[in-house]
């Protein structure tokens, strides 16, 4: 493995850091590194690392001496440099490069991308065509990347030509998502690019960050593996703001499942991030709803004992539901709900719930103060207003869904004087995983012992199925499966 772009900083000079950092790479089981660091900055913001004479001699003198004492690793000597159309700043930049044996140079446009993504890719371009660099630094490729496939075509293509690399960075500031990485992998290919693999650490500890999961996701792709990903759950509230999913489960292997972070279509896992591991006897059906649940459930499990059972809860998608859900379980039995309009699907689903819990779900068309514990799962500002309007004294409020919209107006007076009690919760702030994945196991064990079939619809993957999913809404939650 290995990392060809580490920030030395202070190790540029201090030959004891230097070694340290050597045997944080060897730690890593790294045996193929380049250290470098910034030569003068674009940025006053910054500040300059390899920019005179003496510091880079001592840094080529320090090199020399850890690469004697390290013959086990190769170490190389680099710099980053900033690009820039300052013909001064790049005549001295360019002056730096031609004047010392760095064993790769890396070119980087800094600080454009936010402004104008056209330009900082034509600055890439540039930088191409008139810098004597090795290594193209972290190409940013934005969400919207898929409208810029020409140009970033343009830059492999003419990188390649000129003989350069790319550097896969796999800091989180820079590193390609999965599809990202699938799409410049199959254009590295089509040219017969070369790359490189940096974690870009500026830090001792950040050295072969991400980089074996990057390599093992690289060997996915290139060797078109099967996919690791056999469902992903919709989640109506996400996909409208924007998202492309999140949860995804992936093939049983060793007994167990992952759920990870995942957008639909994903073949293989992007992030270990989040993730938690799902032995296989249970079901997609008890996952899925088990995994909306945990949200609901991770903020009232602790004040179940102050919520009395007289409950309203405003929305009933995913989270609205499953909360219902994790309330029966807790032995609560007069829920109202309001939603815009009760659907037949909806209706025959508390039917049946009352049936089972014995209890007395029921829908209402208006807020109104009879109730103790309001729970809202909507995120919208005017539900939360209406709510602080209609409680009455003590009554809790407990904000499920995630808020989208700019100007909350809440009237302090309503809660100073109703003496109302607020409680938020998302489930990953202040929740730790250890938490939430106690939580999870928890709710699977429950769910194993009942039949949510008929509240999990499940579709196979296909073009326009989560257009037609986030259309046409068919069941409390939605999975789409794909075939492996
Ligand atoms: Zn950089
Ligand atoms: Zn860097």
């Amino acid at each position: 493995m290995e990392d060809m772009h580490i920030h030395l900083k202070k190790g540029v000079t201090d030959i004891s850091i230097m070694q340290k950092y050597v045997e944080k790479c060897k730690e890593m089981k790294l045996n193929k590194v380049l250290f470098l660091d910034h030569g003068n900055r674009m940025s006053p913001k910054h500040t300059p690392v390899l920019n005179k004479p003496k510091v880079i001699n001592k840094f080529f003198e320090n090199i020399k001496i850890v690469k004697e004492n390290n013959p086990d690793i190769e170490i190389n000597a680099g710099i980053e440099s900033d690009f820039s159309y300052d013909e001064k700043f790049k005549n001295k930049e360019c002056k730096i490069i031609k004047s010392y044996p760095f064993d790769y140079v890396i070119g980087s446009v800094h600080g454009m991308e936010k402004a104008d993504y056209m330009n900082y890719l034509q600055a890439n371009i540039d930088m191409i065509e008139t810098y004597p660099i090795n290594i193209i630094g972290h190409l940013k490729l934005r969400k919207d990347y898929e409208q810029y496939k020409e140009k970033i075509e343009e830059i492999v293509k003419l990188a390649t030509e000129k003989n350069l690399m790319f550097d896969i960075n796999t800091s989180d500031r820079s590193r390609w998502n999965i599809q990202q990485l699938e799409y410049m992998l199959n254009l590295f290919k089509k040219y017969g690019t070369k790359y490189t693999l940096g974690s870009d650490a500026h830090n001792i500890d950040e050295i072969g960050y991400h980089m074996k999961e990057e390599y093992i996701k690289i060997n996915k792709i290139l060797n078109r593996a099967e996919r690791d990903i056999e469902y992903t759950v919709v989640s109506r509230g996400t996909e409208k703001a924007g998202s492309k999913g999140y949860i995804g489960i992936t093939k049983i292997e060793n007994d167990k499942r992952l759920l990870v972070l995942s957008k639909h279509f994903d073949k293989y896992i992007d992030t270990y991030k989040d993730s938690f591991e799902i032995p296989s006897q249970y079901t997609i059906e008890n996952i899925a709803i088990s995994r909306f649940e945990l949200m609901g459930a991770i903020t009232i499990k602790p004040i179940l004992d102050i919520i009395q059972d007289n409950i309203l809860i405003i929305g009933l998608g995913n989270v609205g539901f499953t909360t219902m859900l994790y309330l029966l379980e807790n032995k609560y039995k007069n829920i109202s709900i309001k939603t815009n309009k009760a659907e037949i699907y909806q209706i025959k689903a508390i039917d049946k719930l009352n049936k089972e819990y014995n209890s007395n779900i029921k829908f209402v068309d208006n807020y109104n103060s009879d109730y103790d514990t309001y729970i809202e799962a909507t995120g919208s500002s005017k539900v939360i207003e209406n709510i602080v309007e209609t409680a009455q004294n003590l009554s809790k409020i407990i904000l499920l869904g995630v808020p989208r919209e700019e100007k909350y107006l809440i009237n302090p007076l309503d809660i100073n004087r109703k003496n109302l009690i607020f409680v938020g919760g998302h489930e990953l702030n202040g929740h730790s995983i250890e938490q939430r994945k106690r939580i999870f196991e928890e709710l699977l064990k429950i769910n194993s012992k009942k039949d949510f079939k008929s509240f999990v619809n499940v579709y196979y993957a296909k073009k326009g199925i989560i257009e037609k999913i986030l259309d046409y809404k068919e069941n409390f939650i939605e999975v789409i499966k794909y075939d492996l």
